[in-house]
């Protein structure tokens, strides 16, 4: 063994799926990945399928009468990425490197059997250190992992980030790049928010808040991973000439000294949520137990809860918000138990600001709010974090929220 090569960092690059959408920008990845390993890295590299290609499989999965949950599904939805790994390795053996391609349960990425939204348990680095000694980049399928049970399953759409912070953590990696389309994590959805501007660096904490509150440039347990573990993730584009060694993307880390910024970091917003209100409850305890055990049994998420006081007559309702495509599983849990009168509504979208900085500054929930009833938007339901607040108003007004509050927290572009 080398003990030279041993002791060089390790780095994990990550692509997604417009990131290899052909064999020109797989190439382009490839020429990449040469770089950082000549920059002196021990490198593995996670790729998602090319663009389109998991819809399509997802697509052929339900035709063919499966569901999420079926080992089949996963069996074929997970295709994509192995085929996206073969085309790798192969371009970088042509540029004259050593490369191996590993699907989930060649490396193993050892799962729970939660087909379809599988949790990693376990990945052994031994498989994947030893192609290091013999100066083999490992090119790994995203997306993929063995169940317990020995068979293949997948980690929900989007799960590659999560694979590539993994491997980062199994691998004592120095850093994680993620490399997509845009150029690092925006103060807003660049596609919503003409002004929104790129973020330098952010902690963990907010760019997880920002993931589940609906930013979906990355998947948000590859956050809580990198934060569990303190593996820096850098988003940056694979469309440019840089490399992450460039350190020009969104660096993504623990505890930043604030130095200089305001309070808020990022809006987000999220039109996947319905609101369900659930009527004629019995103003006693134990009912709110119930509504929300039923809901928990059936594995639906649920976001923001409103009681309102009763009035004398000793019934009360309840507003709750959940995932829209699990509004009618919701709905029908519900009148199983006897509550018959739920309506659902999808016209809806939630908004959020968050900022590590609203620790210490108290002042943004008051000017969050104030913002909206300036454009005379009402809120629907509101709920705070120590780092974020968040609404739920029609859906028609998101447009205006977004930009007047992106305005309103200095987050503009110059
Ligand atoms: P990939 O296929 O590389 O995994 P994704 O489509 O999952 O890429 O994520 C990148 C997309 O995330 C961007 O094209 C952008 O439109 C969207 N996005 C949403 N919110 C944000 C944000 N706050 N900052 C950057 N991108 C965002
Ligand atoms: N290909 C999968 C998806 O489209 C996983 C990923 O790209 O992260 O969801
Ligand atoms: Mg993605």
């Amino acid at each position: 063994m080398n003990d030279v090569i041993e002791q060089k960092p390790r780095l994990v690059m990550k692509f997604g799926g417009t990131s290899v959408r052909d064999l020109g920008h797989i190439k382009r990845a490839a020429k990449k990945m040469i770089r950082e390993v000549e920059n002196g890295y021990h490198v593995t590299v996670v790729v998602s399928a090319m663009a389109g290609v998991t819809n399509r499989l997802v697509d052929e999965a339900i035709s063919q009468g499966f569901t999420e949950r079926d080992p089949e599904y996963s069996a074929i939805v997970s295709e994509g990425e192995l085929e996206t790994s073969r085309l790798m390795a192969q371009s970088i053996n042509e540029m004259g490197h050593g490369a191996q391609a590993w699907s989930g349960p060649q490396v193993p990425i050892k799962c729970d059997n939660n087909y379809g939204q599988s949790n990693i348990l376990q990945i052994p680095s031994n498989n994947i250190a030893n192609g290091f000694k013999i100066n083999q980049v490992a090119v790994v399928a995203g997306f993929q992992g063995v169940s317990v049970e020995g068979r293949i399953t997948t980690l929900g759409r989007g799960g590659s980030d999560t694979t590539a912070v993994a491997l980062a953590c199994a691998l004592g990696a120095e850093r994680c790049d993620i490399y997509t389309d845009v150029d690092g994590v925006y103060t807003a959805d660049p596609r919503q928010v003409e002004k929104a501007q790129k973020i330098d660096r952010a902690e963990f904490e907010e760019i997880l808040e920002m993931a589940h509150m609906g930013s979906k440039v990355l998947h948000p347990r590859c956050v809580q991973l990198g934060m569990k573990y303190n593996i820096p993730i850098q988003v940056l584009s694979s469309l440019n000439d840089g490399i992450g060694s460039d350190l020009k993307g969104t660096m993504i880390m623990g505890e930043i000294e604030a130095m200089e910024g305001g309070a808020v970091t990022g809006i987000s917003h999220d039109f996947n949520d319905a609101q369900l209100t659930v009527y004629n409850i019995k103003d006693q305890f134990g009912q709110a137990a119930n509504i929300l055990s039923a809901l928990s049994k059936t594995q639906i998420n649920k976001d923001m809860i409103i009681q309102p006081v009763s009035n004398d007559d000793g019934i009360t309702r309840m507003t709750i918000s959940v995932p829209k495509q699990d509004a009618d599983r919701a709905q029908k849990a519900l009148s199983t138990l006897g509550y018959d009168h739920v309506e659902v509504d999808t016209d809806i979208v939630k908004i959020s600001a968050i900022g590590s900085g609203m620790k210490t500054d108290h002042t943004v929930s008051a000017t969050f709010l104030q913002v909206l009833a300036n454009n005379e938007i009402n809120t629907r339901a509101i709920a705070t974090s120590e780092i974020k607040i968040s609404v739920i108003v029609r859906a028609d007004h998101a447009e205006t929220a977004l930009t007047k509050l992106h305005s309103a927290f200095g987050l503009d572009r110059k």
